[in-house]
C-alpha cells in the first residue's frame, strides 16, 4: 500500500514550481488531492490531468489564500468533494523585492497579506475540521530568507519569519487535537520565482550553497512527502530547511 493511500491533501499554489511538485509527488503516494491557484488555471488543470492520468484524484480550486472567503471556500469544497481534510499545505507565496527605502506600502501589504495572512487563513480554516477528526498534519512553506534575512526582502522575509512562529505556536495550540504544524524552510529553488533574478545574484547564491547546485521543486516536495506521512507522527514546531546546507 502507498504511503499516503486515501489521505486527503490541499496544496495551495499548485500549479507551478514547488507546489506543482508536491501536488504530483502526494498523488503518486495515493493522496486525493485539493489544487489551489489564484490565476494559473490553465496550468492547474495541466496538472490536475497529470495526477488523473496516472490513476489519481485532483479537484482544482480558484482562490485566493489572502481572502478568508476564499480560504473557507478552499476547506468546504475539499470536505464536500472528499469528505475529510487530512493534510493542508500552505505553499503560495509571491516575492515584490525592493530595498527597503524603495519598497511601497502596497509590495509590503501583498506580501504579508499572501505569504502570512494566506497561511493563517488557510490554516483556521482547517483546524476546525481536523480537531473533529482529531487527526492532521499542516506543513507551511517558508523559507531560509525567514531565518537569515536578505537585502532587498523586507517584506518576504517578515512574511517567511511570520510563518515560523506562526508554526510554531499552532503546533503547541493544535497538538491537543493530535494535529502537527511543521515548516519546511527550501533555499535557493529553480522555479519561476527565482528565474527572474540577475544571473549574478543566481551565482552569488550558488557560491553560498556547500552542496554546489541550486535546490529542484523535487527536493523539497520530497521531505513534504516525509512530514505529510505517519513516519513524520512525532515530529511537530519544526522548521526543516531544504536548503544544501545553505544556512546552517
Ligand atoms: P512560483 O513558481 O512563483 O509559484 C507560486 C504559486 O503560488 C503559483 O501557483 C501561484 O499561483 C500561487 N499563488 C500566488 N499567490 C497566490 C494567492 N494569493 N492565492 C493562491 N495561490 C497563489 O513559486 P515557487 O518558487 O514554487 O514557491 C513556492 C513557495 O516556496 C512560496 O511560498 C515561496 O515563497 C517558497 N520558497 C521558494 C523558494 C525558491 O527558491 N523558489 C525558496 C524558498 C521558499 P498563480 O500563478 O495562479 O498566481
Amino acid at each position: 500500500m502507498k504511503r499516503l493511500s486515501g489521505k486527503v491533501v490541499v496544496i495551495t499554489g499548485a500549479a507551478r514550481g514547488i507546489g506543482r511538485a508536491i501536488a504530483l509527488r502526494l498523488a503518486g503516494e495515493g493522496a486525493n488531492v485539493a489544487l489551489v491557484t489564484r490565476s494559473s488555471v490553465d496550468k492547474l488543470a495541466e496538472v490536475a490531468q497529470t495526477i488523473e492520468a496516472a490513476n489519481g484524484q485532483a479537484l482544482t480550486i480558484q482562490a485566493d489564500v489572502s481572502g478568508v472567503d476564499d480560504a473557507k471556500r478552499i476547506i468546504s469544497e475539499t470536505t464536500e468533494k472528499f469528505g475529510r481534510i487530512d493534510i493542508l499545505v500552505n505553499n503560495a507565496g509571491i516575492t515584490k523585492d525592493n530595498l527597503l527605502v524603495r519598497l511601497k506600502e502596497r509590495d509590503w501589504d501583498d506580501v504579508i497579506n499572501v505569504n502570512l495572512k494566506g497561511t493563517f487563513n488557510c490554516l483556521k480554516a482547517a483546524a476546525r475540521p481536523m480537531m473533529r477528526q482529531r487527526s492532521g498534519k499542516i506543513i507551511n512553506i517558508t523559507s531560509v530568507v525567514g531565518i537569515m534575512g536578505n537585502a532587498g526582502q523586507v517584506n518576504y522575509a517578515a512574511s517567511k519569519a511570520g510563518i515560523i512562529g506562526l508554526t510554531k505556536s499552532a503546533a503547541k495550540e493544535l497538538s491537543a487535537w493530535n494535529i502537527t504544524v511543521n515548516a519546511v524552510a527550501p533555499g535557493f529553488v529553480e522555479t519561476d520565482m527565482t528565474e527572474s533574478l540577475p544571473e549574478d545574484a543566481k551565482n552569488m547564491m550558488l557560491q553560498w550553497i556547500p552542496l554546489k547546485r541550486p535546490g529542484q521543486p523535487a527536493d523539497v516536495a520530497g521531505v513534504v512527502a516525509f512530514l505529510c506521512s505517519e513516519d513524520a507522527d512525532y515530529i511537530t514546531g519544526q522548521i526543516v530547511q531544504v536548503d544544501g546546507g545553505m544556512r546552517m
